[in-house]
């Protein structure tokens, strides 16, 4: 399998992007905010759990994530690989990620980062919630949060994929058409 991480700040435009990628390449997109927000739609005790950090803009707990992550691994088959969005966010989870595959010998693919500058962010963000009504993307302070937490927490990230040579940087900047075809052109180099 293959297991390719779509990384970026908050509005990077990873989900947009994710379903192209999926259909060319004949990944399993896995977004961990999604699947947050369906627990949470549910009701569930799980998503009672992530509804106040999530509002407030925090990362829920690495062991919500990964056994939301491990399970997908496990079940789903009929695919090249996996597209994982919106996880590994902090170090810890990139290195039980990194443990996660070892146990059938697997390891990450390759990083396919979608860069833009955090005035996009909020411009993004702000289109985003007249669109799809997310909860998370109508406070300003919560959008705020998130772009700290992604400087704090996630951004530590590019070193770690630097060093292991599998982070590769792309403008997020222009069209939809012009970064998916940069992201294709990068794709079908790994
Ligand atoms: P965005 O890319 O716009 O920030 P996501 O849908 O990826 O949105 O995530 C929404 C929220 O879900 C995050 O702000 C965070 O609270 C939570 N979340 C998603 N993925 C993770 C993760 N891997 N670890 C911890 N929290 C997460």
């Amino acid at each position: 399998m293959k297991y390719y991480i779509l990384f970026g700040p908050p509005g990077a435009g990873k989900g947009t992007q994710a379903t192209a990628m999926t259909e060319k390449y004949n990944l399993r997109h896995i977004s961990t905010g999604e699947l947050l927000r369906k627990e949470i739609a549910a009701g569930s005790e799980l998503g009672k759990k992530a509804k106040s950090l999530i509002d407030a803009g925090s990362l829920v707990p690495d062991e919500i994530v990964e056994g939301m992550i491990e399970s997908e691994f496990r079940t789903v088959r009929d695919v090249a690989g996996f597209l994982l969005d919106g996880f590994p966010r902090n170090t810890a989870q990139a290195r039980d990620l990194d443990a996660i595959l070892a146990k059938t010998g697997e390891e990450v693919t390759g990083v396919v980062s979608l860069m833009i500058p955090d005035e996009t962010i909020k411009e993004r963000i702000r289109h985003r919630a007249t669109i799809e009504g997310r909860e998370d993307d109508a406070r300003e302070e919560t959008i705020n949060n998130r772009i700290v937490t992604y400087h704090d927490k996630t951004e530590p990230l590019i070193g770690y994929y630097k060093d292991s040579g599998k982070y590769n940087e792309i403008d997020g900047l222009g069209t939809i058409d012009e970064v998916r075809s940069k992201i294709f052109d990068l794709m079908d180099r790994f």
